[in-house]
Parts: structure tokens; C-alpha cells; sequence
């Protein structure tokens, strides 16, 4: 039987799109809703963000890439004010993460994104009773 691992400081989390979809939430909303200005002008909506198929140059693997995510990593994500002092800290682990493309970040990480709370503090946060956002421990 496998151990079981107690998430500390240095486990990753990251966004399980499933849970929107079980929770009656639109994942796609709400990273259109983290959009900046500039950005959300070019998408008026979620809809109008298109899902494209992109093959990798070198493996020739085929990915779909949402242009949603591309402008939160690239863009939106790298503005000032995307994570404002007055955010509040479940929303900026959220935003984190999306400007994160999802990559998996443990609190230690994200504490150093975000600038707010402190590690233990985070992971506190993020296995509280309720799941914050669909953010759950990376599965192995
Ligand atoms: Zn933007």
C-alpha cells in the first residue's frame, strides 16, 4: 500500500477544470473575467476566444491550445495590478495559476507570485473544507 503523502508547503496545486463542470461553474468565464482590458476588447466574450489545434514543431503531437489561457499567461498575467495588493488571496491563487497556464505551483510558489499570506498560510487555505476555485494537490 502506498504511503500516504500529507501535503506540506512544497506539494503542487493546480486547477481541475473538471471541478467547474461539476460545481455548475464556467471555468472559461472566469478566466475570461481575469482578462485585462486590452485583451478582453479583442475577446468581448469566452466564446469568442477560439480553441485552436496547434502540432507541436518537433513532435508533431497535437495540442489544443485555448487563446484564453495564451493571453493570461503571455499577457494579462505579466500586467501590474493583475494580483493588486487588495485582491483578495483565493482569488490571487487563482490568477497565479491561470497565468501559470496551469502549470502545477506549490504554496512556496505561489507565495512568491502573489507577494500575499505566507506558504503555510496558502496551503492552509488550499486544503480548507471547501476546494477554493477546483484547486486540488497534483495527482501523481
Ligand atoms: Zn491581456
Amino acid at each position: 500500500m502506498p504511503a500516504i503523502v500529507r501535503p506540506d508547503t512544497k506539494t503542487l496545486f493546480q486547477i481541475d477544470p473538471t471541478w467547474f463542470a461539476q460545481n455548475g461553474r464556467d471555468l472559461r468565464e472566469e478566466m475570461h473575467g481575469a482578462l485585462c482590458a486590452e485583451c478582453r476588447a479583442r475577446y468581448p466574450s469566452a466564446a469568442d476566444a477560439p480553441v485552436v489545434d496547434r502540432i507541436h514543431p518537433r513532435t508533431a503531437e497535437v495540442q489544443r491550445v485555448d487563446a484564453l489561457w495564451e493571453c493570461l499567461a503571455d499577457h494579462c498575467g505579466r500586467l501590474p495590478g493583475y494580483i493588486a495588493p487588495s485582491t483578495l488571496l483565493t482569488v490571487a491563487i487563482f490568477r497565479a495559476l491561470l497565468a501559470n497556464g496551469n502549470q502545477a505551483m506549490s504554496p512556496e510558489q505561489l507565495h512568491r507570485r502573489i507577494g500575499k499570506s505566507n506558504p503555510a498560510g496558502i496551503l492552509k487555505l488550499l486544503l480548507g473544507a471547501e476546494i477554493e476555485n477546483g484547486i486540488v494537490p497534483l495527482e501523481n
